[in-house]
C-alpha cells in the first residue's frame, strides 16, 4: 500500500498496488470485506481497527458522484464518492483509468473519484469539487493524482479524441501525430480552473511500470484501490 499526506497532517490518500494483490475482490456488496487483509491495512493507515467501513460505488464512466451512506442497498451507478464521515471511507476502483484522491481539511471532507477520458469529458472532477466546497463553504480541496496509464502508452486515436479536443485542447495529446492522450494534463487544467491544489502525483505507469494493474497490459479482471481517510483522533 502507497500512501500520500495531505498538509494537514491527518488527511491521507493511500492507493494499493500488484503485491496487495485484486483488490475489487475483496468487496462485499460496496463495502470492503472486515475480513480482508486491505480493511486491517487502511485500518493501520487511519488508527482505527474497527468501526469504519470502505465505500465503493458501481463505477460506470459517469460524472456522478454520490455522497458515501451506509444506507446504499446495492451499490449506487457512480464514479465518485465524498465523505462527511471519517469512518465513511470512499474508495475507487480502477486498472488504467485515473484515481483522485480529494481532501477538503477544514470540512474534514473526503473524495474519491474514478477518471477515465469518458469521466474527465462529462465533469466529474468538477461535480466533485462543487459538492465538496458546497459541503465545507470554502474552497481548500488538495488533490492526489494516484496511478494510471502514462500518456506514452495511452495511444488515443478515433473520433472521440475530438471530444477530448474540445474539452480540454489539442495540447493534452502528445507523441508523434499526437496520437497519445495526457490524461495528468487534463486533470491539471482541471485543477487550475476549480483552485485545486495537487499535493503529489504517483508517476510509475499502471501498464510501463508493472507496480501495479493495466487494463492494457493484460490485467482485465484485477483492479487496485486508491481511498481517502482521516486518521482518527
Ligand atoms: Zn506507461
Amino acid at each position: 500500500m502507497d500512501l500520500a499526506n495531505f498538509s494537514d497532517g491527518r488527511g491521507i490518500c493511500f492507493y494499493s498496488d500488484r503485491q496487495d494483490g485484486d483488490a475489487g475482490s475483496d468487496y462485499v456488496g460496496y463495502e470492503l470485506s472486515r475480513y480482508s487483509s486491505l480493511y486491517a491495512c487502511i485500518g493501520d493507515l487511519i488508527g482505527r481497527s474497527s468501526g469504519f467501513e470502505v465505500l465503493k460505488a458501481s463505477q460506470c464512466h459517469s460524472s456522478t458522484v454520490v455522497e458515501a451512506s451506509m444506507l446504499w442497498r446495492d451499490p449506487p451507478k457512480a464514479d465518485g464518492i465524498y465523505s462527511t464521515e471519517a469512518t465513511l471511507i470512499p474508495t475507487v476502483m480502477v486498472a488504467d483509468c485515473v484515481p483522485i484522491g480529494l481532501y477538503s481539511k477544514s470540512g474534514g471532507i473526503t473524495a474519491a473519484i474514478h477518471a477515465g477520458w469518458r469521466g474527465l469529458t462529462a465533469g466529474v472532477v468538477e461535480n466533485a469539487v462543487d459538492l465538496i466546497e458546497r459541503e465545507s463553504g470554502v474552497n481548500d480541496i488538495e488533490a492526489v493524482i494516484g496511478p494510471h496509464i502514462c500518456s506514452s502508452c495511452y495511444e488515443f486515436v478515433g473520433p472521440e479524441s475530438l471530444e477530448v479536443v474540445r474539452a480540454f485542447g489539442e495540447d493534452c495529446f502528445v507523441g508523434e501525430g499526437c496520437n497519445y492522450l495526457d490524461l495528468s494534463a487534463c486533470i491539471e487544467k482541471i485543477f487550475d480552473t476549480k483552485g485545486v491544489t495537487k499535493i503529489f502525483e504517483e508517476k510509475d505507469c499502471t501498464l510501463c511500470s508493472g507496480r501495479f494493474f493495466s487494463y492494457r497490459g493484460g490485467d482485465t479482471t484485477q483492479r487496485i484501490i486508491l481511498g481517502v481517510g482521516v486518521v482518527g483522533e
